[in-house]
């Protein structure tokens, strides 16, 4: 497969400025964000060739070489790998968005050498579909290994001290040759720790942490989607012997709403109207987030027809306006009517005798021409 040209993939021109580059690069990686398209293969392919793209495209060096030679010029260095630090220089231009899509383990991570960093946490929350609406706060109870308040994360019993691991001598590590390397390997007695426990701490047991209840405030940003996470730095798990803590993610899971539907920043609803205003046109009443509304249904609107109230949709997590709502109205079939209106329909449907009942033409479902009259209108 060729490669697509760097300056093709990010949309902007051969002399476009590093803020163009950057900008550019900003818009594709909100839209493929493997986070928005969940499972969707083309959209995390179109992010990393993004990412690759503004890679090179960012940094001077490698910029100037791909002017010269191409794809060619930047041979394995510039080609497949992409660094994960750049992501990092979104941390200032994504503002909180950072935060809520956690870049940074999207490309395996960061590695650090020395004393292991705490794990990562995932913490699954189910929000209502109003506060993914409204944006909340919420709080969370979680339990977490905090150091053992009896013995001071040592593990040994008050009083006592550990002993220096007769193994290792102290070291947490044995090294042996094998061939011309030198191998090391973590302790097995003291699993790296270099200090052996001869009394173990009653609380712990001598593990040095015991599991503790806390409670975590969460804000949840408004227009948040199923799927997305929020990352809480240094509330996952302890590091090692004083490395930093992982951190905690909180994977969103917003509650159906009974009537809205979701698609994007998009809201659909489904109104059923009665037949006479469908045809006479009429005032209804139709339901958004922040209330009902009145909207003008124009005479002779058909069932299915969308009528599109923009700006009153989602709000969207970046901060950037607002969806649109979509309201679908349908003909309201009423399962009992009156013995009035039972004679009043009998007598409109002599009136329609020898109707003929056909399929509409194509061109007739159509709403497209409806739908711009009734942006108008509503715009
Ligand atoms: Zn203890
Ligand atoms: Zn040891």
């Amino acid at each position: 497969m060729s490669k697509r040209d760097y300056y093709d993939v990010l949309g902007v021109a051969r002399e476009a400025s590093a803020q163009d580059v950057k900008s550019a690069y900003r818009k594709l990686a909100l839209k493929y964000h493997p986070d928005r398209n969940p499972g969707d293969a083309a959209a995390e392919e179109h992010f990393k060739e993004a990412a690759e793209a503004y890679a090179v495209l960012a940094d001077r060096e490698k910029r100037s070489v791909y002017d010269r030679f191409g794809h060619a010029g930047l041979g394995s260095a510039g080609g497949g790998g992409v660094d994960p630090t750049i992501f990092e220089d979104f941390g200032d231009i994504l503002g909180g968005l950072g935060d809520v899509f956690g870049f940074g383990d999207l490309f395996g991570g960061r590695r650090r050498a020395g004393p292991r960093r705490g794990n990562d946490l995932r913490y699954d929350l189910e929000i209502p579909f109003d506060d993914a609406a409204g944006g909340a706060e919420t709080t969370l109870q979680l339990p977490r290994e905090e150091p053992c308040q009896t013995c001071r994360g040592t593990g040994a019993a008050p009083g006592s001290t550990p002993d220096t691991c007769a193994q290792c001598g102290g070291h947490g590590q044995l090294r042996y040759q094998q061939g011309f390397l030198t191998v090391a390997r973590t302790c097995g007695r003291c699993r790296g720790a270099g200090k052996v426990i001869g009394t173990p701490c009653e609380t712990c047991r001598g593990a040095g942490r015991t599991p503790k209840e806390r409670k975590l405030t969460v804000k949840i940003p408004a227009g948040i989607s199923t799927g997305q996470r929020l990352r809480l730095q240094g509330e996952g798990e302890l590091g090692e012997q004083g490395a930093p803590p992982g951190d905690l993610y909180v994977v969103v899971h917003v509650a159906e709403h009974s009537f809205f539907h979701r698609d994007g920043d998009d809201l659909l609803c489904v109104v059923p109207i009665p037949y006479p205003t469908l045809v006479l046109g009429g005032d209804v009443s139709v339901p958004t987030l922040n209330g009902n509304e009145e909207v003008a249904v124009p005479k002779g609107t058909q069932s299915g027809a969308r009528f599109r109230l923009k700006g009153k949709g989602m709000p969207n997590v970046t901060g950037r306006g607002h969806g649109d709502l979509l309201v679908e109205v349908q003909v309201d079939t009423p399962r009992r009517i009156s013995k009035e209106q039972r004679g009043l329909l009998e007598r409109l449907a002599e009136t329609m005798h020898g109707h003929k009942v056909e399929p509409r033409a194509r061109e007739a479902h159509d709403e497209r021409p409806f739908f711009e009259r009734v942006r108008d209108m509503f715009g």
